[in-house]
Formats: structure tokens, C-alpha cells, sequence
């Protein structure tokens, strides 16, 4: 049985209320970083939105280099049969230059129509580009803005943390050390961090169980440590009931 006085258990309670404002802060920062992570997460998708925007306009711009280039092959075919067409010597091969040349006609204006098609393309393109690019811009003022005020929310929060942390230390060299190493036992085998639980009219005010009389009328003289026969946490009573 270890023992252990009133004062011991009043200074485990505020070794846990030092621990449950950590827990808090903690839950501000964990809150402040997700945040950050969305607000970049958001960022990272417009600008990615943009930039396949961009490999469009791109792709465009090389089709329609290429239908330049087809037309101006074209031209220089036709360019040919002309010549050739003054030097034929018989109506049948004049008309197949004609012929020839007709179809090399009608290609390249299939080739321009796909060209208007693809110049409408770039320039919508464009358009949107610099839409995008403009809301990008908003965005990410917006987004940096947004994470200059958490971190700056982050930054209290963290000095916060260190001065518990701190208060925590202070605390600790005062307390027993084999009754704080229980303490630190019992909290790490929680789940929510709560190694102290108080009993009010001997029920435990963690697991809601009703304590055995004879541990409810020992742990009323605070001379010896007590766990929770059910949820093994520490013991101590709260005659803030009235008892
Ligand atoms: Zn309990």
C-alpha cells in the first residue's frame, strides 16, 4: 500500500489540470496545422487547374504550327504543278495536273478550317488563363493571409504550451517520485489522459462505478493511494458533494 497525504493528491490534481490544458493547446495546434494543410491542399489544386490550362494552350499552339506547316507544304506543291503545267505536252496529263491540284485545293482549306478551329482554341484558352490566373493570384494573397493568422493563433498556443510544459516540471520535482511514477503509469494506460478521478458519494466520476464501502471509507483519510477497481485510475475524494 503506498502511502500518500491530502496535499500529495492536491498536487497530482494540478499536475492533471496542467495536463488537460496541454491537451488543449495541443488540439489548437494539431487544428492550426490541418488548417495550413487545407488552405495549401486548395492552392496546390487551382494552381495545378492553371497549369494544365497552360499545357492546353500549348498543345494548341503546336497543332496549329503544324497546319501552318502543312499549308505551306501545300503551297509549295501546288506551286510545282503550276509549273509543270506550262511545260505538259498532252491534254491528258494537263488534266491530271488539274485534277492534282484540285485536291491539293481542297486539303488545304480542310487544313485552314481545323486551323480556326484550333486559333479559337488558343484563344479561349487564353482567356481563361488569364481569368484563372487573376483568381490564382486572389487565392493565394487569400491562402497566405489565412495562414499568417493561424500561425500567429499557432504561435500563442505554443508559448502557451512551453510555459505548462514548464509549470508541469515544477510541479513534478515537488511530487513524490514513486507516486509520480504512477501517476505517469496510469495516465499512459488511459485513453484520455486522465490518471486522477475523483469520487463523489463513492461512485468514481470517471467510469460512473460505485467504489466498495470499505475503499470509499479509506480513501474519506486521504492516507493511501487507491485505484479504480474498475477503470484503475487514481482515487481521491471530492467532498464537493456536501458529505
Ligand atoms: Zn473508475
Amino acid at each position: 500500500m503506498t502511502a500518500i497525504t491530502q496535499a500529495q493528491i492536491e498536487m497530482l490534481i494540478s499536475l492533471q489540470n496542467i495536463e488537460f490544458s496541454k491537451i488543449e493547446v495541443k488540439k489548437t495546434l494539431d487544428a492550426v496545422a490541418a488548417k495550413v494543410a487545407q488552405l495549401e491542399g486548395e492552392l496546390k489544386t487551382f494552381s495545378d487547374d492553371v497549369e494544365s490550362e497552360k499545357q492546353k494552350l500549348r498543345d494548341s499552339q503546336a497543332r496549329c504550327a503544324e497546319f501552318e506547316e502543312q499549308i505551306q507544304t501545300n503551297d509549295t506543291l501546288v506551286g510545282k504543278i503550276e509549273e509543270k503545267r506550262r511545260s505538259v505536252k498532252t491534254e491528258r496529263e494537263y488534266q491530271s495536273l488539274i485534277k492534282e491540284e484540285e485536291q491539293l485545293r481542297a486539303r488545304k482549306s480542310q487544313i485552314e478550317d481545323e486551323m480556326i478551329v484550333c486559333m479559337d482554341q488558343i484563344e479561349a484558352t487564353t482567356q481563361a488563363i488569364a481569368t484563372k490566373e487573376k483568381e490564382l493570384q486572389q487565392i493565394q494573397q487569400q491562402v497566405e493571409d489565412d495562414i499568417q493568422g493561424v500561425q500567429q493563433e499557432a504561435s500563442a498556443s505554443e508559448t502557451r504550451h512551453a510555459d505548462l510544459a514548464r509549470e508541469w516540471e515544477a510541479m513534478a520535482t515537488d511530487i513524490d517520485a514513486r507516486l509520480l511514477e504512477k501517476f505517469v503509469k496510469v495516465k499512459s494506460q488511459t485513453t484520455d489522459g486522465r490518471a486522477l478521478a475523483p469520487v463523489r458519494d463513492a461512485i468514481c466520476m470517471a467510469c460512473h462505478m460505485n467504489i466498495p464501502p470499505q475503499m470509499y471509507n479509506e480513501l474519506q483519510r486521504f492516507d493511501s493511494l487507491k485505484l479504480c477497481p474498475f477503470c484503475f485510475r487514481i482515487l481521491y475524494w471530492d467532498n464537493a458533494s456536501g458529505a
